[in-house]
Parts: structure tokens; C-alpha cells; sequence
């Protein structure tokens, strides 16, 4: 039955190709049949329960259905895929001439299991019994899709291809940033290296370094083009060159130069540095520090050696100048204490070897201290080049003077046959300086105190010589300056008492150790106390009493005068002003100033507080100052002298005669008094010290200044010094020094008694 009907469907569409036949039948039909049974294309007709009423070869074949298959025994199943046959089901069955196009991708899947793509198209026809029938063709489209697989794989590739592409162009652009980066730091680098080579070009220039490479297989080298000029090689590759340049080096420099070459090379030391000095083409020596690097082969053999030469030659002037600063004294030109003390340091070990002896000299100017305070430095510094010069006229080639403190020498007297001949010696000096030292006009006389120690009595080391020499020295200033010493034990020994003097004379005031004395100073005539002189003492505990001669310098030293003096001024004042008050007494008293207090700008101040505090009226006040060229060109010196007469108190110059510029103080100031020195009195005999007495006399009278007479002793010295117009007296002729106490007794007896017993 099916059959039939199927028979009928394909009759059905054989008669629309015979509908075709029209034209031309057989070759109509031969298509047709043709076209049914045609590779890659499936014709189905099957009805609506899956049985297929015919198909066409290809469609068998791929089904593995052969020709004669029996009509309905085959379900459209084993030829459609499942999902085909549902979709026709679904849109074509029971829709009468509705045309279907399906396309389906999957693969068909065939008995030989190759896989195969179809484009379906279905549609249902009624048979005239109305029977449904499909109509279902297949279109091979594997060979499309193949192509179409291979074109999106290729597309595929292609992407993968593209995004490669795509990330090698970011790579090609992050390498192509990174190169821009590197162009630029290569072009900085450049341009740093044209900087620095610049730099460097400068610094060799500027800087007049010098470039070597020494091939020390060739013995060739290569300097630089201003060095080998410089030096004189015509190319600036030297052949022969070892030679050539030590041809070069300075005589003196030449031996150690070769040698520290030698060392450097057999030492294996990669460095070499070495300072030496080289002629140069114009004859004329630099000093060059040569700085190079040895390089060696792998048998450790040198082979090369390259660096540079750098003149010194200004560092090494500024180097001997600073040297010379070291050892020698600028102002004198003379050794400093250091060459002093090698040389001494070689004398020792001679003189040691030879067994002679020698001698050191310690040399200290007196009163230098005045020349610099009087004139100034400038003043104060030529005259010590000229004293320095006159010292040098009086020694021998083989002896060395140097100068090791402001105004102290140090002389080293060599191999001498005798201590003798150092004194000798030092006699010349003090005798040279007899002469005045001339400087812009000022006529200066200058004195030595000389101390002397000598190899090797006094020791055999340098330091100990000189310190003895120093302490000598010490002994001839205590002595009266102006003369020499030979050192001894007893004077360290007086050395340190004199230190411990200075170190207890700071608490001495603080302690209440000092006490005054008072002397009288009596009216030549009428014999009557015209005036009591203060002197201080220091009662020093373990040391007893000690006199004003031996501590006042140490005090000036120390500047401590300046607060001791006010406390015997304050002292003195009160006691007058007392014994004024007790009617004991009815005159002035005498106050020693120093310059050093006189010096102080409030000098005058002080004076009238301790005025004003003791209520001692100005005129009983008189001031002793003794008189020195400290005096002269002090402004404040002279300034505070016109102030004490202003005030009404008087001036008295004490020593008068031992000092200098004696008269040209005396137009500088007016003096009330002038105190002759004792120094005159006690030896008034001699005739020269007559003369001068005399003249001190005279002087006085024309300036209408009071004449005293100090340290007058004997009647003698009274008698003569009344008749010749003295008008006061002081001295142990009349009466000692007296502590308070005596005083007032002194003061309360009848004068006249006192006198008569004398
Ligand atoms: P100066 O001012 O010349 O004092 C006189 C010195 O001669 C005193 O010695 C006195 O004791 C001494 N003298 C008096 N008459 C005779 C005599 O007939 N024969 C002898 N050989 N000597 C006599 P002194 O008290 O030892 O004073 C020594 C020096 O100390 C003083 O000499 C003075 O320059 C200084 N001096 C004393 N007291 C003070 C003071 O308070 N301040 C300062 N700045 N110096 C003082
Ligand atoms: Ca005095
Ligand atoms: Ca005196």
C-alpha cells in the first residue's frame, strides 16, 4: 500500500520532469534520472511514521541500503539524523506545500562513519488520496564546510596570528621606547664624557699635569704633548727613554729617583709616586711629583708603566718657606728655638765623642719691655733686628745664636778650650751694646743680662743646658742686669724659691700678710719730719719677713701690684688720717706707686675713693714714682700725672738719676720733688757721683722742685748733703723703717732729744 503510494509520489514528480519532457523527452528524462541519482545530493520521500517510500542511489549508499530494499521496511531514521527528522516533524509535516530549509551542521554519520554536512530541505505533498508524503533533500555541503572550517581556522590563525602581531608591535614599541631611553642616555653620557674629557683636558692643562706611558719592553714612552715640549723632546714619543729622563733629574735627586724606580719594579708594588726635580728645556729646574701604575705581564714581568707628572714646584717653594717659618725667626733671620735645639742636640754628641767642651748662653735684654711699651712694637720689632744683627757681629762661624722668646737669645759657644773663653765672649757683648741702637732718630741704650751653663760641668743634655743657662741669667738680672752668670747649684735653688714666692704672693693679700712700715723724711735744716715714706712688707708664714726688693718685680710680674698697691694706699691714707686725728701727727705720708699702676686709666679714681674713704685731705698725700721711660709717650701715664697735681696731690720721682729721659720727663710734667738715689749718697765720696748730685741739686732748684737725699747713713753724708742745698733727709742716719707702732713712738718723743743722741 505504501508502496503504491510512494510509487505514485515519485510518479508524482516524474511527472513534473515529464511535464519538462515537453520540450525534449529523452534527454529530459536522462536528466532527470540523472539529476535524482546524482552524488551529493539525498532525495528522500517518506511519510509521516519515519518509512521511507524512495530514495535516491546516493542516499543508499550512504545508508548502506542497496536498491532493492524492501519499501517500508526502512525507517527515514537510519538515513536522517535524529535532530533533522525532528526539525522536519516540526515545521513541515502536516503543512501542506510548505517548503522547509534546514541546514544542519552537525556531521551525518554513516555506516563507514565518514562525516559528511548536509543542507536539508523538506517539504510535505499530499498524495491524491491525500496520504502525506516528504519530500526531503540533502545537499552535500562537507566539501563548503570544509573550506568553511579551513577558512576559519585560517581566520582563527589568523587572529592568533594578528594578536601575535599585536603583542610583538607592543614589544617592538616598548623595545623601541627602550631604545629612545638608551639613545638618550647614551647621548647624556656622551655629552658627560665630552664634559668630563673636557675636564680633564682642563685639569691637565690648567692644572700643567703631564701624561707618561713608559713601554718598558720598547723603552719607549709616550708624554704629553706640553711635557715633552716642555722638556725638550722634540716627539712626543720618546725612544731611549729611561735614559733621556734621568739624563733630566737634578744631581742630587737622580740616585734615589733611579732607585725608588728599581724598587718599585722589583718589589712587584703596582704604584709609584715619587717627588724629585727635572731640568727643562730651558735649563731651569721644577719639581715634579710623578705618580704611575706598573703593569705586569702574567709572568709577572713589568711591562708597563703610565701615569702622570705634576709640577710642584710652587708647593714646594711654599713648603721650604713654611719650613723655614718652622726653624727660622722672620723678624731677625736668625734660628728658632727648634734649629737651636738639633744643633745643640749634634754639639752634644761631637763634643761627647771628642771630649771638649762647650758652652750655652742665655741672652735676655733688659727692660726690653720699656722699648716696646714706650715706642710701640713697630719701634720694638726693628730694634730687635738690630740687637740681633750687633749679637750675630760678635760670633764665630762655628757658633749658632738663635732667638727663642721675645727679647731672649740663646747662644751655642762651640769647642771651646775653657769656660773662660765664654765669658770672654759674652763680655764683648755687653760691651758692644754700649753704643746706643739707633732707630728713627731715638738714640736706645740697651743692656744684657747674660746667663751662662757649659758643657758638660753643668749636664749633657740639651734641654738642661739652656734651663741652666736661663736660670744664671736670672741671677745676673737679680744681680743688677747688665752683667753675666756662670750657672751653680745654689741658684735653682733660689729658682724655686723665687717660684713659691710668686705662687704665695697670690694669697698674700687675702692672708693679711702684708703690713707698712713707715720711714721719716726730715727736713735737712730745721731736722723735723716733713713727711713718713710707706714700705710695705710681707710677713710670709715659715719665711719670716721679706723685703718689697724681693717680691714688688714678682708682684709687677704678675700685675698683682695693681691691688696690693691700693691696699697700701688705702692702709697708708687711714693710719695718717688716724694719727692726724690723734694729733700725733701732722704731715704727709709717702706712697711708692708703681708705673703699672700709674698706667691704669682708673688710676685717679681709685686715688680719690681711697681719699674720700680715709677722709685724708689731697696735699698730706704725696706719690713716689720711680722714674723710668715707661713714663714717656704713655698717654695715660701722663694724662693720670697732670690729673694728681690737679687734685693737690703731689708727685715725687724716686731713684732720680738711675733712670733715663730724666729731663725730657721733667718738661713732660711738673714733679714736686725729685729723690735723689742712694746709689749717689752712699758713695758720695767718688767724685763722679759728686757731680751728679750736685746737678741733681741744680736741676731741682731751676725746676723749683724739693731735693731729697735717700739712704743717707752718716753724719757725713748729712753735713755735705745740707751744705750743697739737699732740703730733706731720709735714711738710717736719722731713722730704719718703723712698723706702726714704733712710729707713733717715734713721732710722740721729743725730736730734739732723738737728734741730740745721734
Ligand atoms: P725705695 O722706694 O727706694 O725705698 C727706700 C728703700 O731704701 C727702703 O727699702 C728703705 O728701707 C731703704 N733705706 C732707707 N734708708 C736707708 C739707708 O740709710 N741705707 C740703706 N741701705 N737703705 C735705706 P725697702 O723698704 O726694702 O724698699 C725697697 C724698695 O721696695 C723701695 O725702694 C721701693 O722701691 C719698693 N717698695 C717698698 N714698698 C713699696 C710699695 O708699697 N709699693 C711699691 N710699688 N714699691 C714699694
Ligand atoms: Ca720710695
Ligand atoms: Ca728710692
Amino acid at each position: 500500500m505504501d508502496g503504491d503510494k510512494s510509487v505514485k509520489a515519485l510518479e508524482t514528480t516524474q511527472n513534473i520532469s515529464e511535464n519538462i519532457d515537453t520540450c525534449d523527452i529523452k534527454n529530459h528524462k536522462l536528466f532527470l534520472t540523472g539529476f535524482f541519482n546524482t552524488e551529493h545530493i539525498v532525495l528522500i520521500i517518506w511519510r509521516p511514521d519515519g518509512t521511507v517510500v524512495w530514495l535516491n542511489k546516493y542516499a543508499g549508499r550512504l545508508a548502506d541500503i542497496n536498491d532493492s530494499f524492501v519499501k517500508g521496511e526502512i525507517k527515514v531514521s537510519t538515513i536522517l539524523p535524529a535532530e533533522v527528522e525532528g526539525l522536519i516533524r516540526e515545521k513541515a509535516i502536516g503543512k501542506e506545500n510548505m517548503a522547509r530549509h534546514y541546514e544542519y551542521t552537525g556531521p551525518l554519520i554513516t555506516k563507514n562513519t565518514c562525516k559528511l554536512y548536509f543542507k536539508w530541505d523538506s517539504y510535505s505533498i499530499p498524495d491524491e488520496s491525500g496520504d502525506e508524503y516528504i519530500i526531503t533533500t540533502g545537499v552535500d555541503i562537507t566539501g563548503f564546510k570544509f573550506t568553511e572550517k579551513k577558512l576559519q581556522e585560517a581566520n582563527e590563525e589568523l587572529s592568533v596570528w594578528q594578536k601575535e602581531m599585536a603583542a610583538m608591535n607592543e614589544e617592538l614599541m616598548a623595545q623601541e621606547e627602550e631604545l629612545k631611553h638608551h639613545l638618550t642616555e647614551l647621548k647624556k653620557q656622551d655629552e658627560a664624557l665630552k664634559v668630563t674629557e673636557e675636564r680633564y683636558r682642563l685639569v691637565v692643562e690648567g692644572a700643567s699635569d703631564g701624561i707618561w706611558d713608559w713601554d718598558l719592553l720598547k723603552n719607549s714612552a709616550y708624554l704629553s704633548e706640553d711635557w715633552s715640549l716642555m722638556l725638550g723632546f722634540e716627539e712626543s714619543e720618546v725612544l731611549g727613554y729611561y735614559d733621556k729622563w734621568v739624563d733630566r733629574i737634578h744631581p742630587n735627586d737622580k740616585k734615589a729617583v733611579i732607585n725608588n724606580i728599581k724598587n718599585c719594579l722589583n718589589n712587584k708594588c703596582s704604584h709609584y709616586l715619587y717627588e724629585y726635580r727635572i731640568k727643562l728645556k730651558t735649563g731651569k729646574y721644577i719639581w715634579v711629583s710623578s705618580k704611575g701604575k706598573v703593569l705586569f705581564n702574567e709572568n709577572l714581568v713589568p711591562i708597563r708603566i703610565a701615569g702622570s707628572h705634576t709640577n710642584i714646584t710652587e708647593r714646594k717653594k711654599t713648603e721650604s718657606k713654611l719650613n723655614y717659618l718652622a726653624y727660622y725667626d722672620i723678624l731677625t733671620g736668625i734660628p728658632l728655638r727648634a734649629t737651636f735645639m738639633n744643633s745643640l742636640k749634634d754639639t752634644i754628641q761631637i763634643s761627647k765623642a771628642k771630649g771638649i767642651c762647650f758652652a750655652v748662653l742665655f741672652l735676655d735684654i733688659d727692660n726690653f719691655k720699656i722699648v716696646n711699651d714706650t715706642y710701640g712694637h713697630h719701634i720694638g720689632d726693628r730694634f730687635l733686628k738690630k740687637v740681633a744683627d750687633r749679637l750675630k757681629s760678635c760670633i764665630r762661624k762655628k757658633d749658632m745664636l738663635s732667638r727663642i722668646g721675645g727679647d731672649e737669645f740663646t747662644l751655642l759657644l762651640n769647642n771651646l778650650t775653657e769656660k773662660q773663653e765664654a765669658e770672654l765672649i759674652a763680655n764683648d757683648i755687653l760691651k758692644i751694646f754700649e753704643y746706643p741702637v739707633e732707630i728713627n732718630g731715638h738714640k736706645l741704650y740697651t743692656t744684657f743680662s747674660i746667663g751662662i751653663s757649659v758643657f758638660p760641668e753643668n749636664g749633657q743634655d740639651g734641654k738642661g743646658l739652656i734651663k741652666k743657662a736661663d736660670i744664671a741669667m736670672y741671677q745676673a738680672k737679680e744681680n743688677g742686669k747688665n752683667n753675666i752668670k756662670f750657672y751653680d747649684y745654689e741658684m735653682s735653688r733660689s729658682i724655686n724659691y723665687r717660684d713659691d714666692l710668686k705662687r704665695s704672693l697670690r694669697s698674700a693679700l687675702e692672708k693679711q700678710e702684708f703690713y707698712l712700715c713707715y720711714q721719716p723724711l726730715v727736713e735737712a735744716k730745721a731736722k723735723k719730719v716733713v713727711s713718713l715714706e710707706a714700705l710695705i712688707r710681707w710677713r710670709k708664714p715659715g719665711n719670716g719677713i721679706i723685703s718689697p726688693n724681693e717680691f714688688i718685680c714678682l708682684a709687677e710680674e704678675s700685675k698683682l701690684i695693681i691691688p696690693i698697691g691700693e691696699w697700701v694706699l688705702d692702709t697708708a691714707c687711714r693710719q695718717i688720717k688716724e694719727w692726724h686725728d690723734a694729733g700725733i701727727y701732722n704731715s704727709s705720708v709717702s706712697v711708692n706707686i708703681s708705673v703699672l699702676q700709674l698706667k691704669q686709666p682708673e688710676f685717679i679714681k681709685m686715688v680719690s675713693e681711697i681719699l674720700l674713704k680715709t677722709g685724708l685731705s689731697p696735699e698730706y698725700l704725696q706719690l713716689e714714682i720711680t722714674e723710668s721711660s715707661y713714663m714717656e709717650h704713655i698717654h695715660s701715664v701722663e694724662e693720670n700725672m697732670k690729673l694728681l697735681k690737679k687734685i693737690g696731690i703731689k708727685v715725687l720721682l724716686d731713684d732720680f738719676g738711675t733712670g733715663y729721659n730724666t729731663l725730657k720727663n721733667l718738661q713732660n710734667f711738673t714733679v714736686d720733688s725729685l729723690k735723689i738715689d742712694r746709689s749717689f749718697v752712699g758713695n758720695i765720696k767718688i767724685n763722679v757721683n759728686k757731680v751728679i748730685v750736685e746737678a741733681i741739686i741744680l736741676l731741682g732748684r731751676r725746676i723749683h722742685a724739693e731735693i731729697i737725699a735717700e739712704g743717707v747713713e752718716t753724719k757725713e753724708q748729712y753735713e755735705y748733703l745740707k751744705s750743697i742745698g739737699c732740703n730733706i733727709i731720709q735714711g738710717y742716719y736719722f731713722c730704719k723703717p718703723l712698723e706702726s707702732e714704733e712710729t707713733v713712738l717715734f713721732l710722740k718723743q721729743d725730736m730734739k732729744a732723738v737728734f741730740v743722741k745721734l
